[in-house]
């Protein structure tokens, strides 16, 4: 029985698709509780960050909201706040509490949860807010249990695992979300099979290393790896057209997933896989145990299945040592490769990663940002180069938003496509456009 009503939340939400993912699961458990959404928190009486460690900025980011939730506190004596993500984590042995360094540096913060522990999230609420409701929530073995709130059928995001074994030198998510844990195939099939009756027709599968997902009911019989099992199986669902993954680690990524290209119907024309660097003395550094040569074999592999795949990937500028030749290397690569999209970033120490406990960060800021806008702009013209392709040629856009007169959406090469619309009720639906122009990131064109 909830003693007290309409109080109001709202999550902020940092970092990748995971935690956006997880921020779903969240607001299922809130929702039950008869807390409702606003869409600031300036107007929450519970507020919740779910929080993202892999760069330095983003965890500035949270600490940067002490002042501004002390102000409101002030204002709404009821005002509770708390802290999940990537910031909350075990205690490794290295790094200290993460639970103490965060009321420490944010004395505003009222409690803290790890996302694996959601479950206890209502009994957490109960003693402060004398919210109830979610009863079943806490009975649950695992916090993958919890439906998510669908708050975009159009492109659904489903988490297949969390946590990494890997330990590469600069990220601290093994760290952070702890070792690969996976969830069985039969657990994610109905979460799939559920949201495509509701009209999903897109699936997100998201995780760490998604190559080294191991669950317990895969066929230990089949010449397919578990991943492979997996998306064979949401190939078959009614209704499903493409399927996305993220993230692949250029070490694990098998030929059996690469055979499905071309073969399976949702498999879209796209891969990220992050390289993170072009040489092989940075990568070695970077604990990552694959080469550039292996790297390219791979896209050599993709290509030769489909000619045209869009390759997208993540590049670090900066990290421990990076020399110009170095960065040249992942700057030739990038060339060589026709890699038409790069998520770049300039290294950030995390504290307690091997980087951290062994590497100096010595490349200066300036040096990070001057390798950054260099390979940012030589990135900008392959993508340029890549969207000239489209041009006069007819693609399939999924429709995610209409709003200024314009509906934009993706192709399946995940290239943002718009035309002129004003009819909202086209989210969600496939249109043919007839690529009309192409610009730096974007293409444009009219439905046919
Ligand atoms: S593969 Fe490396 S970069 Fe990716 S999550 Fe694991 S440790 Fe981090």
């Amino acid at each position: 029985m909830n003693t007290t009503t309409h109080l109001k939340y709202h999550i902020k939400t940092y970092g990748c698709q995971m935690n956006y993912s997880d921020t779903e699961r969240v607001m299922t458990v809130l929702e039950k509780m008869n807390y409702e959404p606003v869409d600031h928190y300036n107007k929450a009486d519970l507020v919740i960050l779910n929080t993202c460690m892999v760069k330095k900025s983003a965890e500035n980011r949270v600490y940067g909201l002490g002042e501004p939730f002390a102000e409101l506190k002030e204002k709404n004596p009821k005002l509770r706040i708390g802290i999940t993500g990537c910031m909350i984590h075990k205690d490794t042995g290295l790094r200290g509490d993460s639970k103490e360094k965060v009321f420490r540096t944010m004395p505003t913060i009222d409690f803290v949860f790890r996302i694996k522990d959601l479950m206890h999230l209502p009994d957490m609420l109960h003693k402060m807010h004398h919210m109830g409701g979610a009863d079943e929530v806490s009975e649950m073995k695992s916090y993958f249990h919890i439906s998510p709130k669908i708050t975009n059928l159009t492109q659904v995001f489903i988490p297949i695992m969390s946590g990494c074994n890997n330990f590469c030198s600069f990220c601290i998510v093994p760290f952070t979300r702890g070792r690969n844990e996976c969830r069985d195939i039969a657990e994610i099939m109905e979460e799939v099979e559920k949201m495509a009756k509701r009209g999903a027709t897109e699936v997100n599968f998201v995780g760490q290393n998604v190559n080294t997902y191991k669950p317990t009911d895969a066929n230990p019989d089949s010449s397919d790896s578990p991943f492979t099992q997996l998306l064979r199986k949401v190939d078959a669902v009614k209704g499903i057209q493409r399927i996305r993954f993220y993230t692949v680690h250029p070490q694990d990524m098998g030929d059996d997933v690469i055979a499905l290209y071309g073969e399976l119907k949702s498999m879209v024309p796209h891969l990220h896989l992050p390289v993170q660097s072009g040489s092989n003395s940075c990568l070695k550094r970077m604990n990552r145990h694959y080469s550039v040569e292996r790297f390219k074999e791979l896209i050599d592999k993709m290509r030769a299945k489909i000619p045209n795949i869009s390759i997208s990937t993540d590049i670090i500028t900066g990290f421990c040592g990076e020399t110009e030749e170095e960065f040249m290397d992942s700057l030739n690569l990038v060339k060589d490769c026709k890699i038409d999209l790069a998520y770049v970033s300039k290294y950030s120490e995390r504290e307690n990663t091997l980087a951290a406990r062994t590497m100096e960060d010595d490349v200066s800021y300036e040096v990070k940002k001057e390798r950054f806008e260099r390979i940012t702009d030589v990135m900008r013209q392959l993508s340029v180069d890549y969207l000239k392709q489209f041009v006069g040629k007819t693609v399939e856009v999924l429709v995610e938003k209409v709003e200024k007169g314009y509906a934009s959406g993706k192709n399946p090469e995940f290239k943002l496509c718009r035309f002129k619309a004003d009819d909202p009720k086209l989210v969600g639906e496939y249109v043919n456009m007839k690529v009309t122009d192409s610009k730096e990131w974007v293409l444009e064109g009219e439905p046919v």
